[in-house]
């Protein structure tokens, strides 16, 4: 399994527009942040080493990123929540359906499938589905399935007051705008090599962990390696990674992670 961080911005990317603070106007790439977006290369089902492609959310800036990764296939789409900066990339799955028979199936929670049903009426209404629509699918979990030929386990989070998805899948887990964890999550969260966490900024946030609560959740769930993402413009790359405890770093855009 190989992971890539396609985004690892917050909602308003970074450099935020119009901004003249140092880490907007920084030349160095790391501190470039598309909006928050995972790519997971599975292995296919077991024995079959038929990879296949797993997105985590579609972000606002879903072409930029797929362009990047020399991204040609999607076979499915795990949605943690319907903020726009981790959907309203949605229409750029259109791309990928004129390459692949089939639609993409797109999993999420209750809330989450509803919103985006409503949100992208284009996409879902009966009648409304031609050459310029995405074909896609879209699946309502709440324990754990396949996807892309691997077991996900879907696990409860809290964003502010909102509770929404986070992903294991294996030995790796995906928390995107994470605020806290409920004491069911902790469980299925042990025995981790790789965890990737949201953290936003320093000061604190109604819906998002700094990096300080991330590091402490991280010192509770004690994976192997620990990857924090959904980054602000007030954490520059260079002083905050290296002022990290060990196992815990920040992420950058196209970071590969192999397990
Ligand atoms: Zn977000
Ligand atoms: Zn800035
Ligand atoms: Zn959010």
């Amino acid at each position: 399994m190989k992971l890539t961080i396609l985004g690892c911005g917050t909602s308003t990317g970074v450099p935020i527009i119009g901004c003249q603070c140092a880490t907007c106007l920084s030349t160095e790439p790391k501190n470039s942040r598309t909006r928050a977006s995972v790519l997971i290369e599975t292995n296919g089902p077991e024995g079959s080493n038929n990879k296949q492609n797993l997105l985590i959310d579609t972000s606002t800036d879903l072409r930029t990123q797929a362009l990047r990764a020399g991204l040609s296939r999607v076979d499915a789409v795990l949605y943690t929540h319907p903020h726009a900066d981790h959907i309203h990339g949605i229409d750029d799955l259109r791309a990928f359906n004129m390459r692949q028979d089939g639609a993409i199936e797109c999993f999420g929670s209750e809330r989450t499938i509803t919103q985006i049903r409503s949100s992208f009426s284009y996409i879902f209404s009966e009648g409304y589905n031609q050459s310029w629509t995405p074909n896609l699918t879209t699946t309502i979990v709440d324990a754990p399935f396949r996807a892309a030929g691997v077991e996900v386990i879907p696990i409860e989070i809290f964003h502010g007051k909102a509770t929404i998805y986070g992903y294991r899948i294996g030995d790796a887990a995906y928390l995107t705008d994470c605020s806290g964890l409920p004491e069911e999550s902790i469980e299925k969260l042990q025995g981790l090599k790789l965890l990737i966490l949201g953290a936003l900024r320093h000061a604190p946030h109604p819906t998002h962990m700094t990096v300080k609560e991330a590091v402490e959740a991280s010192a509770i769930l004690a994976p192997e390696r620990t990857v924090l993402t959904h980054l602000g413009h007030n954490l520059e790359y260079a002083t905050e990674n290296s002022a990290l405890p060990r196992g815990i770093e920040l992420a950058y855009d196209t970071m590969e992670i192999e397990l």
